[in-house]
């Protein structure tokens, strides 16, 4: 079996590892049924595709509550999708039967933000990192007690620390304790979601350098989640921008920065500090009016209009699709000319 063919998802040039098409999580909004009739859903992922290919990152990003988190939990199934597929190596996951998709799923790990709160507090780090050894049946005892040394050691920790509980670690150590867990079954594809956003700054970078380490050494594959793009773009091949439940652009890291080409996208790059200090000086950023809208009140059109600067009277009728304008690049935005080079401007 291999995946349908995409229609709006990047074209990596490797082997593709996991490719989404038109993945959807909506829930259902409280107190909206009438006649047994759903009138309305909260529509936290609608319609998402793309690809990613073997070894590589994708960076997702995006303001929070624009559905990041809840793409990469229903990808990894720990969700339900409403609608959608995912497919790793060239196989749907919603056709495979429970015991199948648990085999699958132990290839497909996830890290968390909150490394205090996503580590038991009565197990030992042992005994944490050991937990999908056992589960998963990899070894005896003697075994899963040397590999857990080994990953510890892999992570920058010592294994003479495996006595010790999460409370004797710094947040930095702690989140080393949750990657070790993840790498514990020696999985293909890792989730990462917003694994740094609780770290002191200077140990972001830390933890930043320990994965991209890891991904070289042990050729593993990166969904990286994470409102920080400086953060994102150190570490990530490919960026895709969402926005309440959308990708609304999709390109290499580097040209993204360069030359972000949706609103939206070019609002969060804005404001991201030039590492340049003449640069910094002049640095102009892009600040939207309000919020992100609410999920259960998904704007008309384009889904961005409320807060776009550029809007016109077409943004709030009709829905942009996401186009590829040069290879790889993709993005939603009516204002974007044909060759994708730029916005054309409001008459
Ligand atoms: Fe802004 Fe219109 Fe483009 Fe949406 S389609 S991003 S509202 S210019």
């Amino acid at each position: 079996m291999s995946a349908p063919a995409r229609d709006h998802s990047a074209e990596p040039a490797g082997e593709v590892l996991l490719s989404v098409r038109d993945l959807a999580k909506h829930y259902r909004a409280r107190g909206f049924r009438l006649f047994g009739k759903e009138e309305s859903a909260i529509k936290a992922v609608d319609g998402v595709s793309f690809d990613i290919r073997r070894g590589e990152t994708l960076g997702l990003v995006g303001e929070s509550g624009c559905g990041k988190s809840t793409t990469g939990r229903v990808l990894l199934f720990l969700e339900q999708p409403t609608a959608g597929e995912v497919w790793f190596e060239g196989v749907e996951l919603a056709s495979l039967d429970a015991e199948d998709l648990r085999q699958v799923r132990q290839r497909m790990q996830v890290v968390f933000q909150d490394s205090a709160d996503s580590l038991n507090p009565r197990m030992n780090t042992g005994r944490i990192i050991a937990e999908p050894l056992h589960i998963y049946e990899r070894g005896t005892d003697a075994e899963i007690k040397a590999r857990v040394a080994e990953l510890m050691d892999l992570v920058g920790l010592n294994p003479a620390w495996a006595k010790r509980f999460p409370h004797e670690f710094s947040g930095g150590q702690r989140q080393r304790i949750n990657i070790a867990r993840a790498l514990a079954i020696d999985p293909d594809f890792v989730v990462l979601d917003e694994p740094i956003s609780a770290l002191d700054v200077s140990i972001q970078a830390q933890v930043v350098n320990l994965l991209a380490d890891l991904q070289r050494e042990l050729g593993l594959t990166f969904l990286f989640i994470a409102h920080d793009l400086a953060m994102v773009r150190h570490i990530s091949d490919r960026i895709a921008v969402m926005y309440l439940g959308h990708i609304v652009e999709l390109a290499d890291a580097g040209a993204l920065f360069e030359e972000p080409l949706h609103p939206y996208t070019q609002a969060l790059i804005s404001a991201v500090p030039l590492a340049d200090p003449k640069k910094e000086r002049t640095r102009i950023p892009i600040v939207l009016e309000g919020e992100v809208p609410s999920p259960a009140n998904v704007p008309s059109g384009c889904v961005f209009h409320p807060r776009c600067p550029l809007a016109v009277e077409r943004c709030r009728t009709e829905v942009p699709e996401i186009r590829e304008f040069t290879p790889g690049r993709f993005v939603a935005c009516h204002l974007v000319d044909e060759a994708g080079s730029h916005i054309v401007q409001r008459s």
